[in-house]
């Protein structure tokens, strides 16, 4: 079943074009990359799904319903789930509240979600206590996350976990992709480090400068010399 539908998708900065008729699918229970070099406009399709940019053309449906007009929140609450560029955690906070702030529902389904949050990143359960500007990089990565995923999204759009992180916390954040999609949430994830988000997801959209340049199974991609092309600028 399609969860997210872009079609036809337009953005542009001014006189600018960021994203140039882009669709893309993700699939429910499906791992998605979105792969480019910078600026190739990956956050740009990532902020138009989510509702901070408005496209110019085109449609994105979530769950066959259109997405056009709702804002953020209404699309946070309908399953979109959203973890920016950066890793935005609230610094002063311990790690418990992090997550606590991020989560709507009641007292039952707060304690379900936390549990299973610390399940998921055991890294998190042992510094609950502690505040979030204490943690290490990878860690401060692994709470944005599990914070934008405390409301249990259906998706969730990853935007490069990886900046910033040394190879060997790139792949343990990265190794909890399989991991949030058996949990029930779909991942479209924005990538720079091509061959390993291939790694960890089943399917592949390569942007180059606003456009689809290519698209396919993981494994495809990754032995493709196109691929190459397109992340050297060729
Ligand atoms: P990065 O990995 O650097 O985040 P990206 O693939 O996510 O790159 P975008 O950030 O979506 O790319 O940028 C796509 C294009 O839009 C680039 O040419 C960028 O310079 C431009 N752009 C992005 N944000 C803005 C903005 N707020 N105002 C003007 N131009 C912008």
């Amino acid at each position: 079943m399609t969860l997210l539908s872009i079609e036809a998708l337009e953005v542009r900065y001014g006189a600018v074009p960021a994203l140039r008729g882009v669709s893309v699918t993700v699939g429910a229970g499906e791992a998605v990359a979105l792969l480019g070099a910078n600026g190739a406009g990956k956050s740009t399709l990532m902020k138009a799904v989510i509702g901070l940019v408005r496209p110019a053309a085109g449609r994105i449906l979530f769950d066959g319903r259109p997405l056009e007009g709702l804002r953020a929140d209404r699309r946070a609450r309908m399953g979109v789930g959203y973890c920016p560029e950066g890793r935005r955690v609230f610094a002063g906070m311990t790690v418990r509240e992090n997550l606590l702030v991020a989560c709507w529902g009641g007292g039952r389904q707060r304690a379900q979600r936390i549990d299973a949050m610390f399940a998921m990143f055991p890294a998190l359960a042992a510094r609950q206590g502690v505040l979030a500007w204490q943690l290490s990089g990878g860690q401060q990565q692994m709470l944005a996350i599990g914070r934008s995923l405390m409301d249990a999204p259906r998706l969730l759009l990853l935007d490069e976990p990886s900046l910033g992180l040394s190879p060997l916390l790139t792949d343990e954040v990265l190794g909890r992709i399989p991991a949030i999609v058996a949990g029930g949430t779909a991942v479209l994830l924005a990538e720079q480090n091509a061959a390993k988000a291939l790694g960890v997801c089943s399917r592949g959209v390569v942007l180059k400068l606003g456009q689809v340049a290519a698209e396919g199974r993981a494994a495809d991609l990754a032995a493709s010399d196109e691929v190459r092309a397109a992340f050297l600028g060729g």
